[in-house]
């Protein structure tokens, strides 16, 4: 007897996507983008790939948003660059904050960036 299925699943973590809530379990972590493989499997052994799924996912609930395949690529290249690590340590800063506080605070930021620009050149 030959036992076979179509529905192995195996979840590959690529990294860190953002910072944000989940809607599911109600707990803010930063999200992760994950490429998912649905296996053709014979007695039980994963066997060929046939179907790829691109996701962000909590890492709490394992709740998952479906991502096109452009975008996966793109958000895979930025994790690699540093990028979106860069921008969870930015949206961590101005966690709890409103946008209307988070523009001011940028503001203020940019004010002082400029003046010791100013004040180097001087
Ligand atoms: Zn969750």
């Amino acid at each position: 007897m030959i036992i076979y299925g179509w529905d192995k699943k195996t979840r590959k973590v690529i990294g860190k996507f953002a910072h944000r809530s989940c809607t599911y379990c109600n707990t803010d972590s930063v999200w992760v983008l994950c490429l998912v493989r649905t296996w053709f499997t014979l007695f039980f052994i994963p066997i060929i790939p046939y179907a790829k799924s691109y996701q962000i996912s909590c890492p709490n609930c394992k709740s998952y948003i479906t991502i096109s395949k452009e975008d996966f690529m793109k958000l895979k290249e930025e994790i690699q660059s540093g990028k979106r690590e860069a921008d969870i340590i930015e949206s961590m800063k101005y966690k709890g904050k409103s946008d209307t506080q988070i523009n001011y605070l940028k503001a203020m930021e940019a004010q002082n960036a400029h003046n010791t620009e100013a004040e180097t050149e001087a």
